[in-house]
């Protein structure tokens, strides 16, 4: 197991859609393993494959003293709503009222290839709709109306992670660990 480099926004590995695991292998099992541990590092609530640059279909979670894992899931929303402050890993420091249905229920497979049902309310169902939007390569200030995104892009324009990222030319990643997530880095 080891902690991973966390992708920021402006790699592309996190606007390309994530590939279905066809291998439930060691292999998964070490990636399962590595995102928990850099996800608990981080700290966050919950962190997707692409967030440290692979793109399958693989997230984890700790919500509520929970962890839990999901594989190649697909998720049914309820027509309810819940409004609430929503951050995550790659947009480090910023968070935004990001509209979620309140209730989800997340299909999908344990890292043994095993069938299973994830059912959630409040901020487990929006760590499952924030984690399977990864895995679409859809971020979460994608979820905000048109003014709240400008308004998001402005402030991630002028934030000190962006900036350095683009002037480095290099791919973006975290400098200095633990940032501000205000406890609700996805
Ligand atoms: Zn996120």
């Amino acid at each position: 197991m080891s902690i991973q480099e966390i992708r920021l926004f402006g790699d592309p590995v996190l606007t390309t859609p994530a590939l279905d695991v066809v291998d439930f292998d060691k292999e998964l099992r070490t990636l399962v393993a590595d995102l928990t541990e850099t996800m608990i590092q981080a700290p966050g609530v919950g962190l997707a494959a692409p967030q440290i640059g692979v793109g399958l279909r693989v997230f984890v979670w700790d919500v509520d003293d929970a962890l839990g894992h999901l594989i190649n899931p697909s998720l049914d929303l309820s027509p309810e709503l819940q409004d609430g402050e929503e951050g995550c890993l790659s947009f480090p420091a910023l968070s935004y009222q990001t509209p979620r249905a309140f209730r989800a229920v997340a299909k999908g497979f344990n890292m043994y290839g095993e069938a299973i049902t994830v059912e959630g309310t409040e901020l487990l169902a929006r760590c499952l709709q924030h984690e399977t939007d990864h895995l679409n390569g859809i971020v979460f200030i994608d979820r905000l109306s048109q003014d709240d995104r400008k308004l998001a892009m402005k402030e991630i324009r002028e934030s000190d992670w962006f900036n350095t990222a683009k002037s480095s030319g290099k791919e973006p990643t975290i400098k200095v660990s633990p940032h501000d997530l205000l406890g609700r880095g996805l």
